[in-house]
């Protein structure tokens, strides 16, 4: 396992960019977004930056990161030598069908097709390839370089073999892998998504404010964050595509997307990503202020 090829350079594509090129392996990093492409990039100077004031790496880990990462915008060019595909595009299920069914046809019949999808069936993505056994879900945390968990989702038909080199690969990258089977959510999301799904209801029937619930969480039960401003942070358009699948998947009314979310989205408030959400990020993501939608009056 030497080459990998990332797609998708936006919060996630860019942090598993940044992972396997600090770990030495060769990056490819794919965007059909020129624009994002280059936002990815200066995500990861920015993130190594912060690494390297911390002490954690040093000048030549910073550099030789940098040079194991080569951008496309291109994705043929970027697959021709890949032994891992890690797909980290928009949650979209008929994009990833599309994705997947063109990485079939054009890379190699050896590689292995991990998908970082937060709640989309891996089964599903699986079978509009030729190579079932070889698709994998490899779902890392946000921020990557940072958060130690990596849920590994064995569809269907995945075969023991590529679970077992995905498991051992996510311990070269220093990460902890648990593996999970393929129903909706996985386990991450199925536990994560309806807290903050009720979180955001607790803003819309006015039970309290968006600083006053995430405050609670905070200090009654010890999150480092907030389950709003955590919904930020993931983005709040991933939130509600994550809701959808399990509310279609179980046909359960309770996953059913709270109209907030649904109209937070609509509007473009999509959190950390385009700005604002529950918070304003427009003075950055350090001091948080509520978003003006959300401020008393
Ligand atoms: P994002 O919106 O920040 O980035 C998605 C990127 O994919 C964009 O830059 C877009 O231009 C690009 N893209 C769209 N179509 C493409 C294509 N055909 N080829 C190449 N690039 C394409 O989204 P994100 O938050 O990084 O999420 C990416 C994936 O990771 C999703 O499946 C999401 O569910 C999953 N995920 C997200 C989080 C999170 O906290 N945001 C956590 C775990 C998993």
């Amino acid at each position: 396992m030497k080459n990998i090829t990332i797609i998708g350079s936006g919060t996630m594509g860019n942090g598993i960019a940044h992972l396997f090129a600090q770990h030495g392996y060769s990056v490819n990093m794919v965007d059909v977004n020129a624009n994002a492409l280059e936002k990815g990039v200066n995500t990861i100077k920015k993130n190594l930056d912060r690494q390297l004031t911390k002490g954690l790496i040093d000048e030549a880990v910073k550099m030789a990161t940098i040079n194991n990462i080569t951008t496309y915008t291109d994705i043929k060019q970027a697959v021709q030598n890949a032994d891992l595909i890690v797909e980290a595009a928009t949650e979209n299920s008929d994009l990833k069908l599309k994705i997947f069914k063109e990485l079939d046809e054009i890379c190699p019949s050896t590689t292995i097709l991990a998908t970082n999808t937060s709640s989309i069936s891996i089964t599903k993505i699986a079978s509009v390839t030729n190579r079932a056994d070889k698709v994998i879900g490899m779902h890392f945390m946000n921020p990557v370089p940072v958060m130690k968990l990596v849920e590994v989702i064995r569809g269907y038909a995945t075969s023991n073999e590529v679970t077992d080199t995905i498991m051992e690969l996510s311990r070269k990258l220093d990460k902890q892998p648990v593996e999970v089977n393929d129903y909706p959510g996985f386990v991450a999301n199925r536990i994560l998504m309806p807290m903050i799904n009720e979180a955001i209801y607790s803003v819309y029937e006015g039970v309290a404010g968006v600083e006053e619930i995430d405050t609670v969480m905070k200090l009654g039960m010890g999150h480092p964050m907030g389950p709003l401003q955590l919904a930020d942070f993931i983005g709040l358009d991933v939130c509600l595509a994550i809701l959808k699948v399990l509310y279609d998947g179980f046909g359960n009314q309770k996953y059913a997307p709270c109209p907030l979310l649904v109209n937070m989205v609509t509007a473009g408030s999509k959190g950390v990503k385009s700005g604002s959400g529950f918070y304003d990020y427009s003075g950055g993501t350090k001091d948080l202020v509520v978003a003006a939608n959300f401020r008393k009056r």
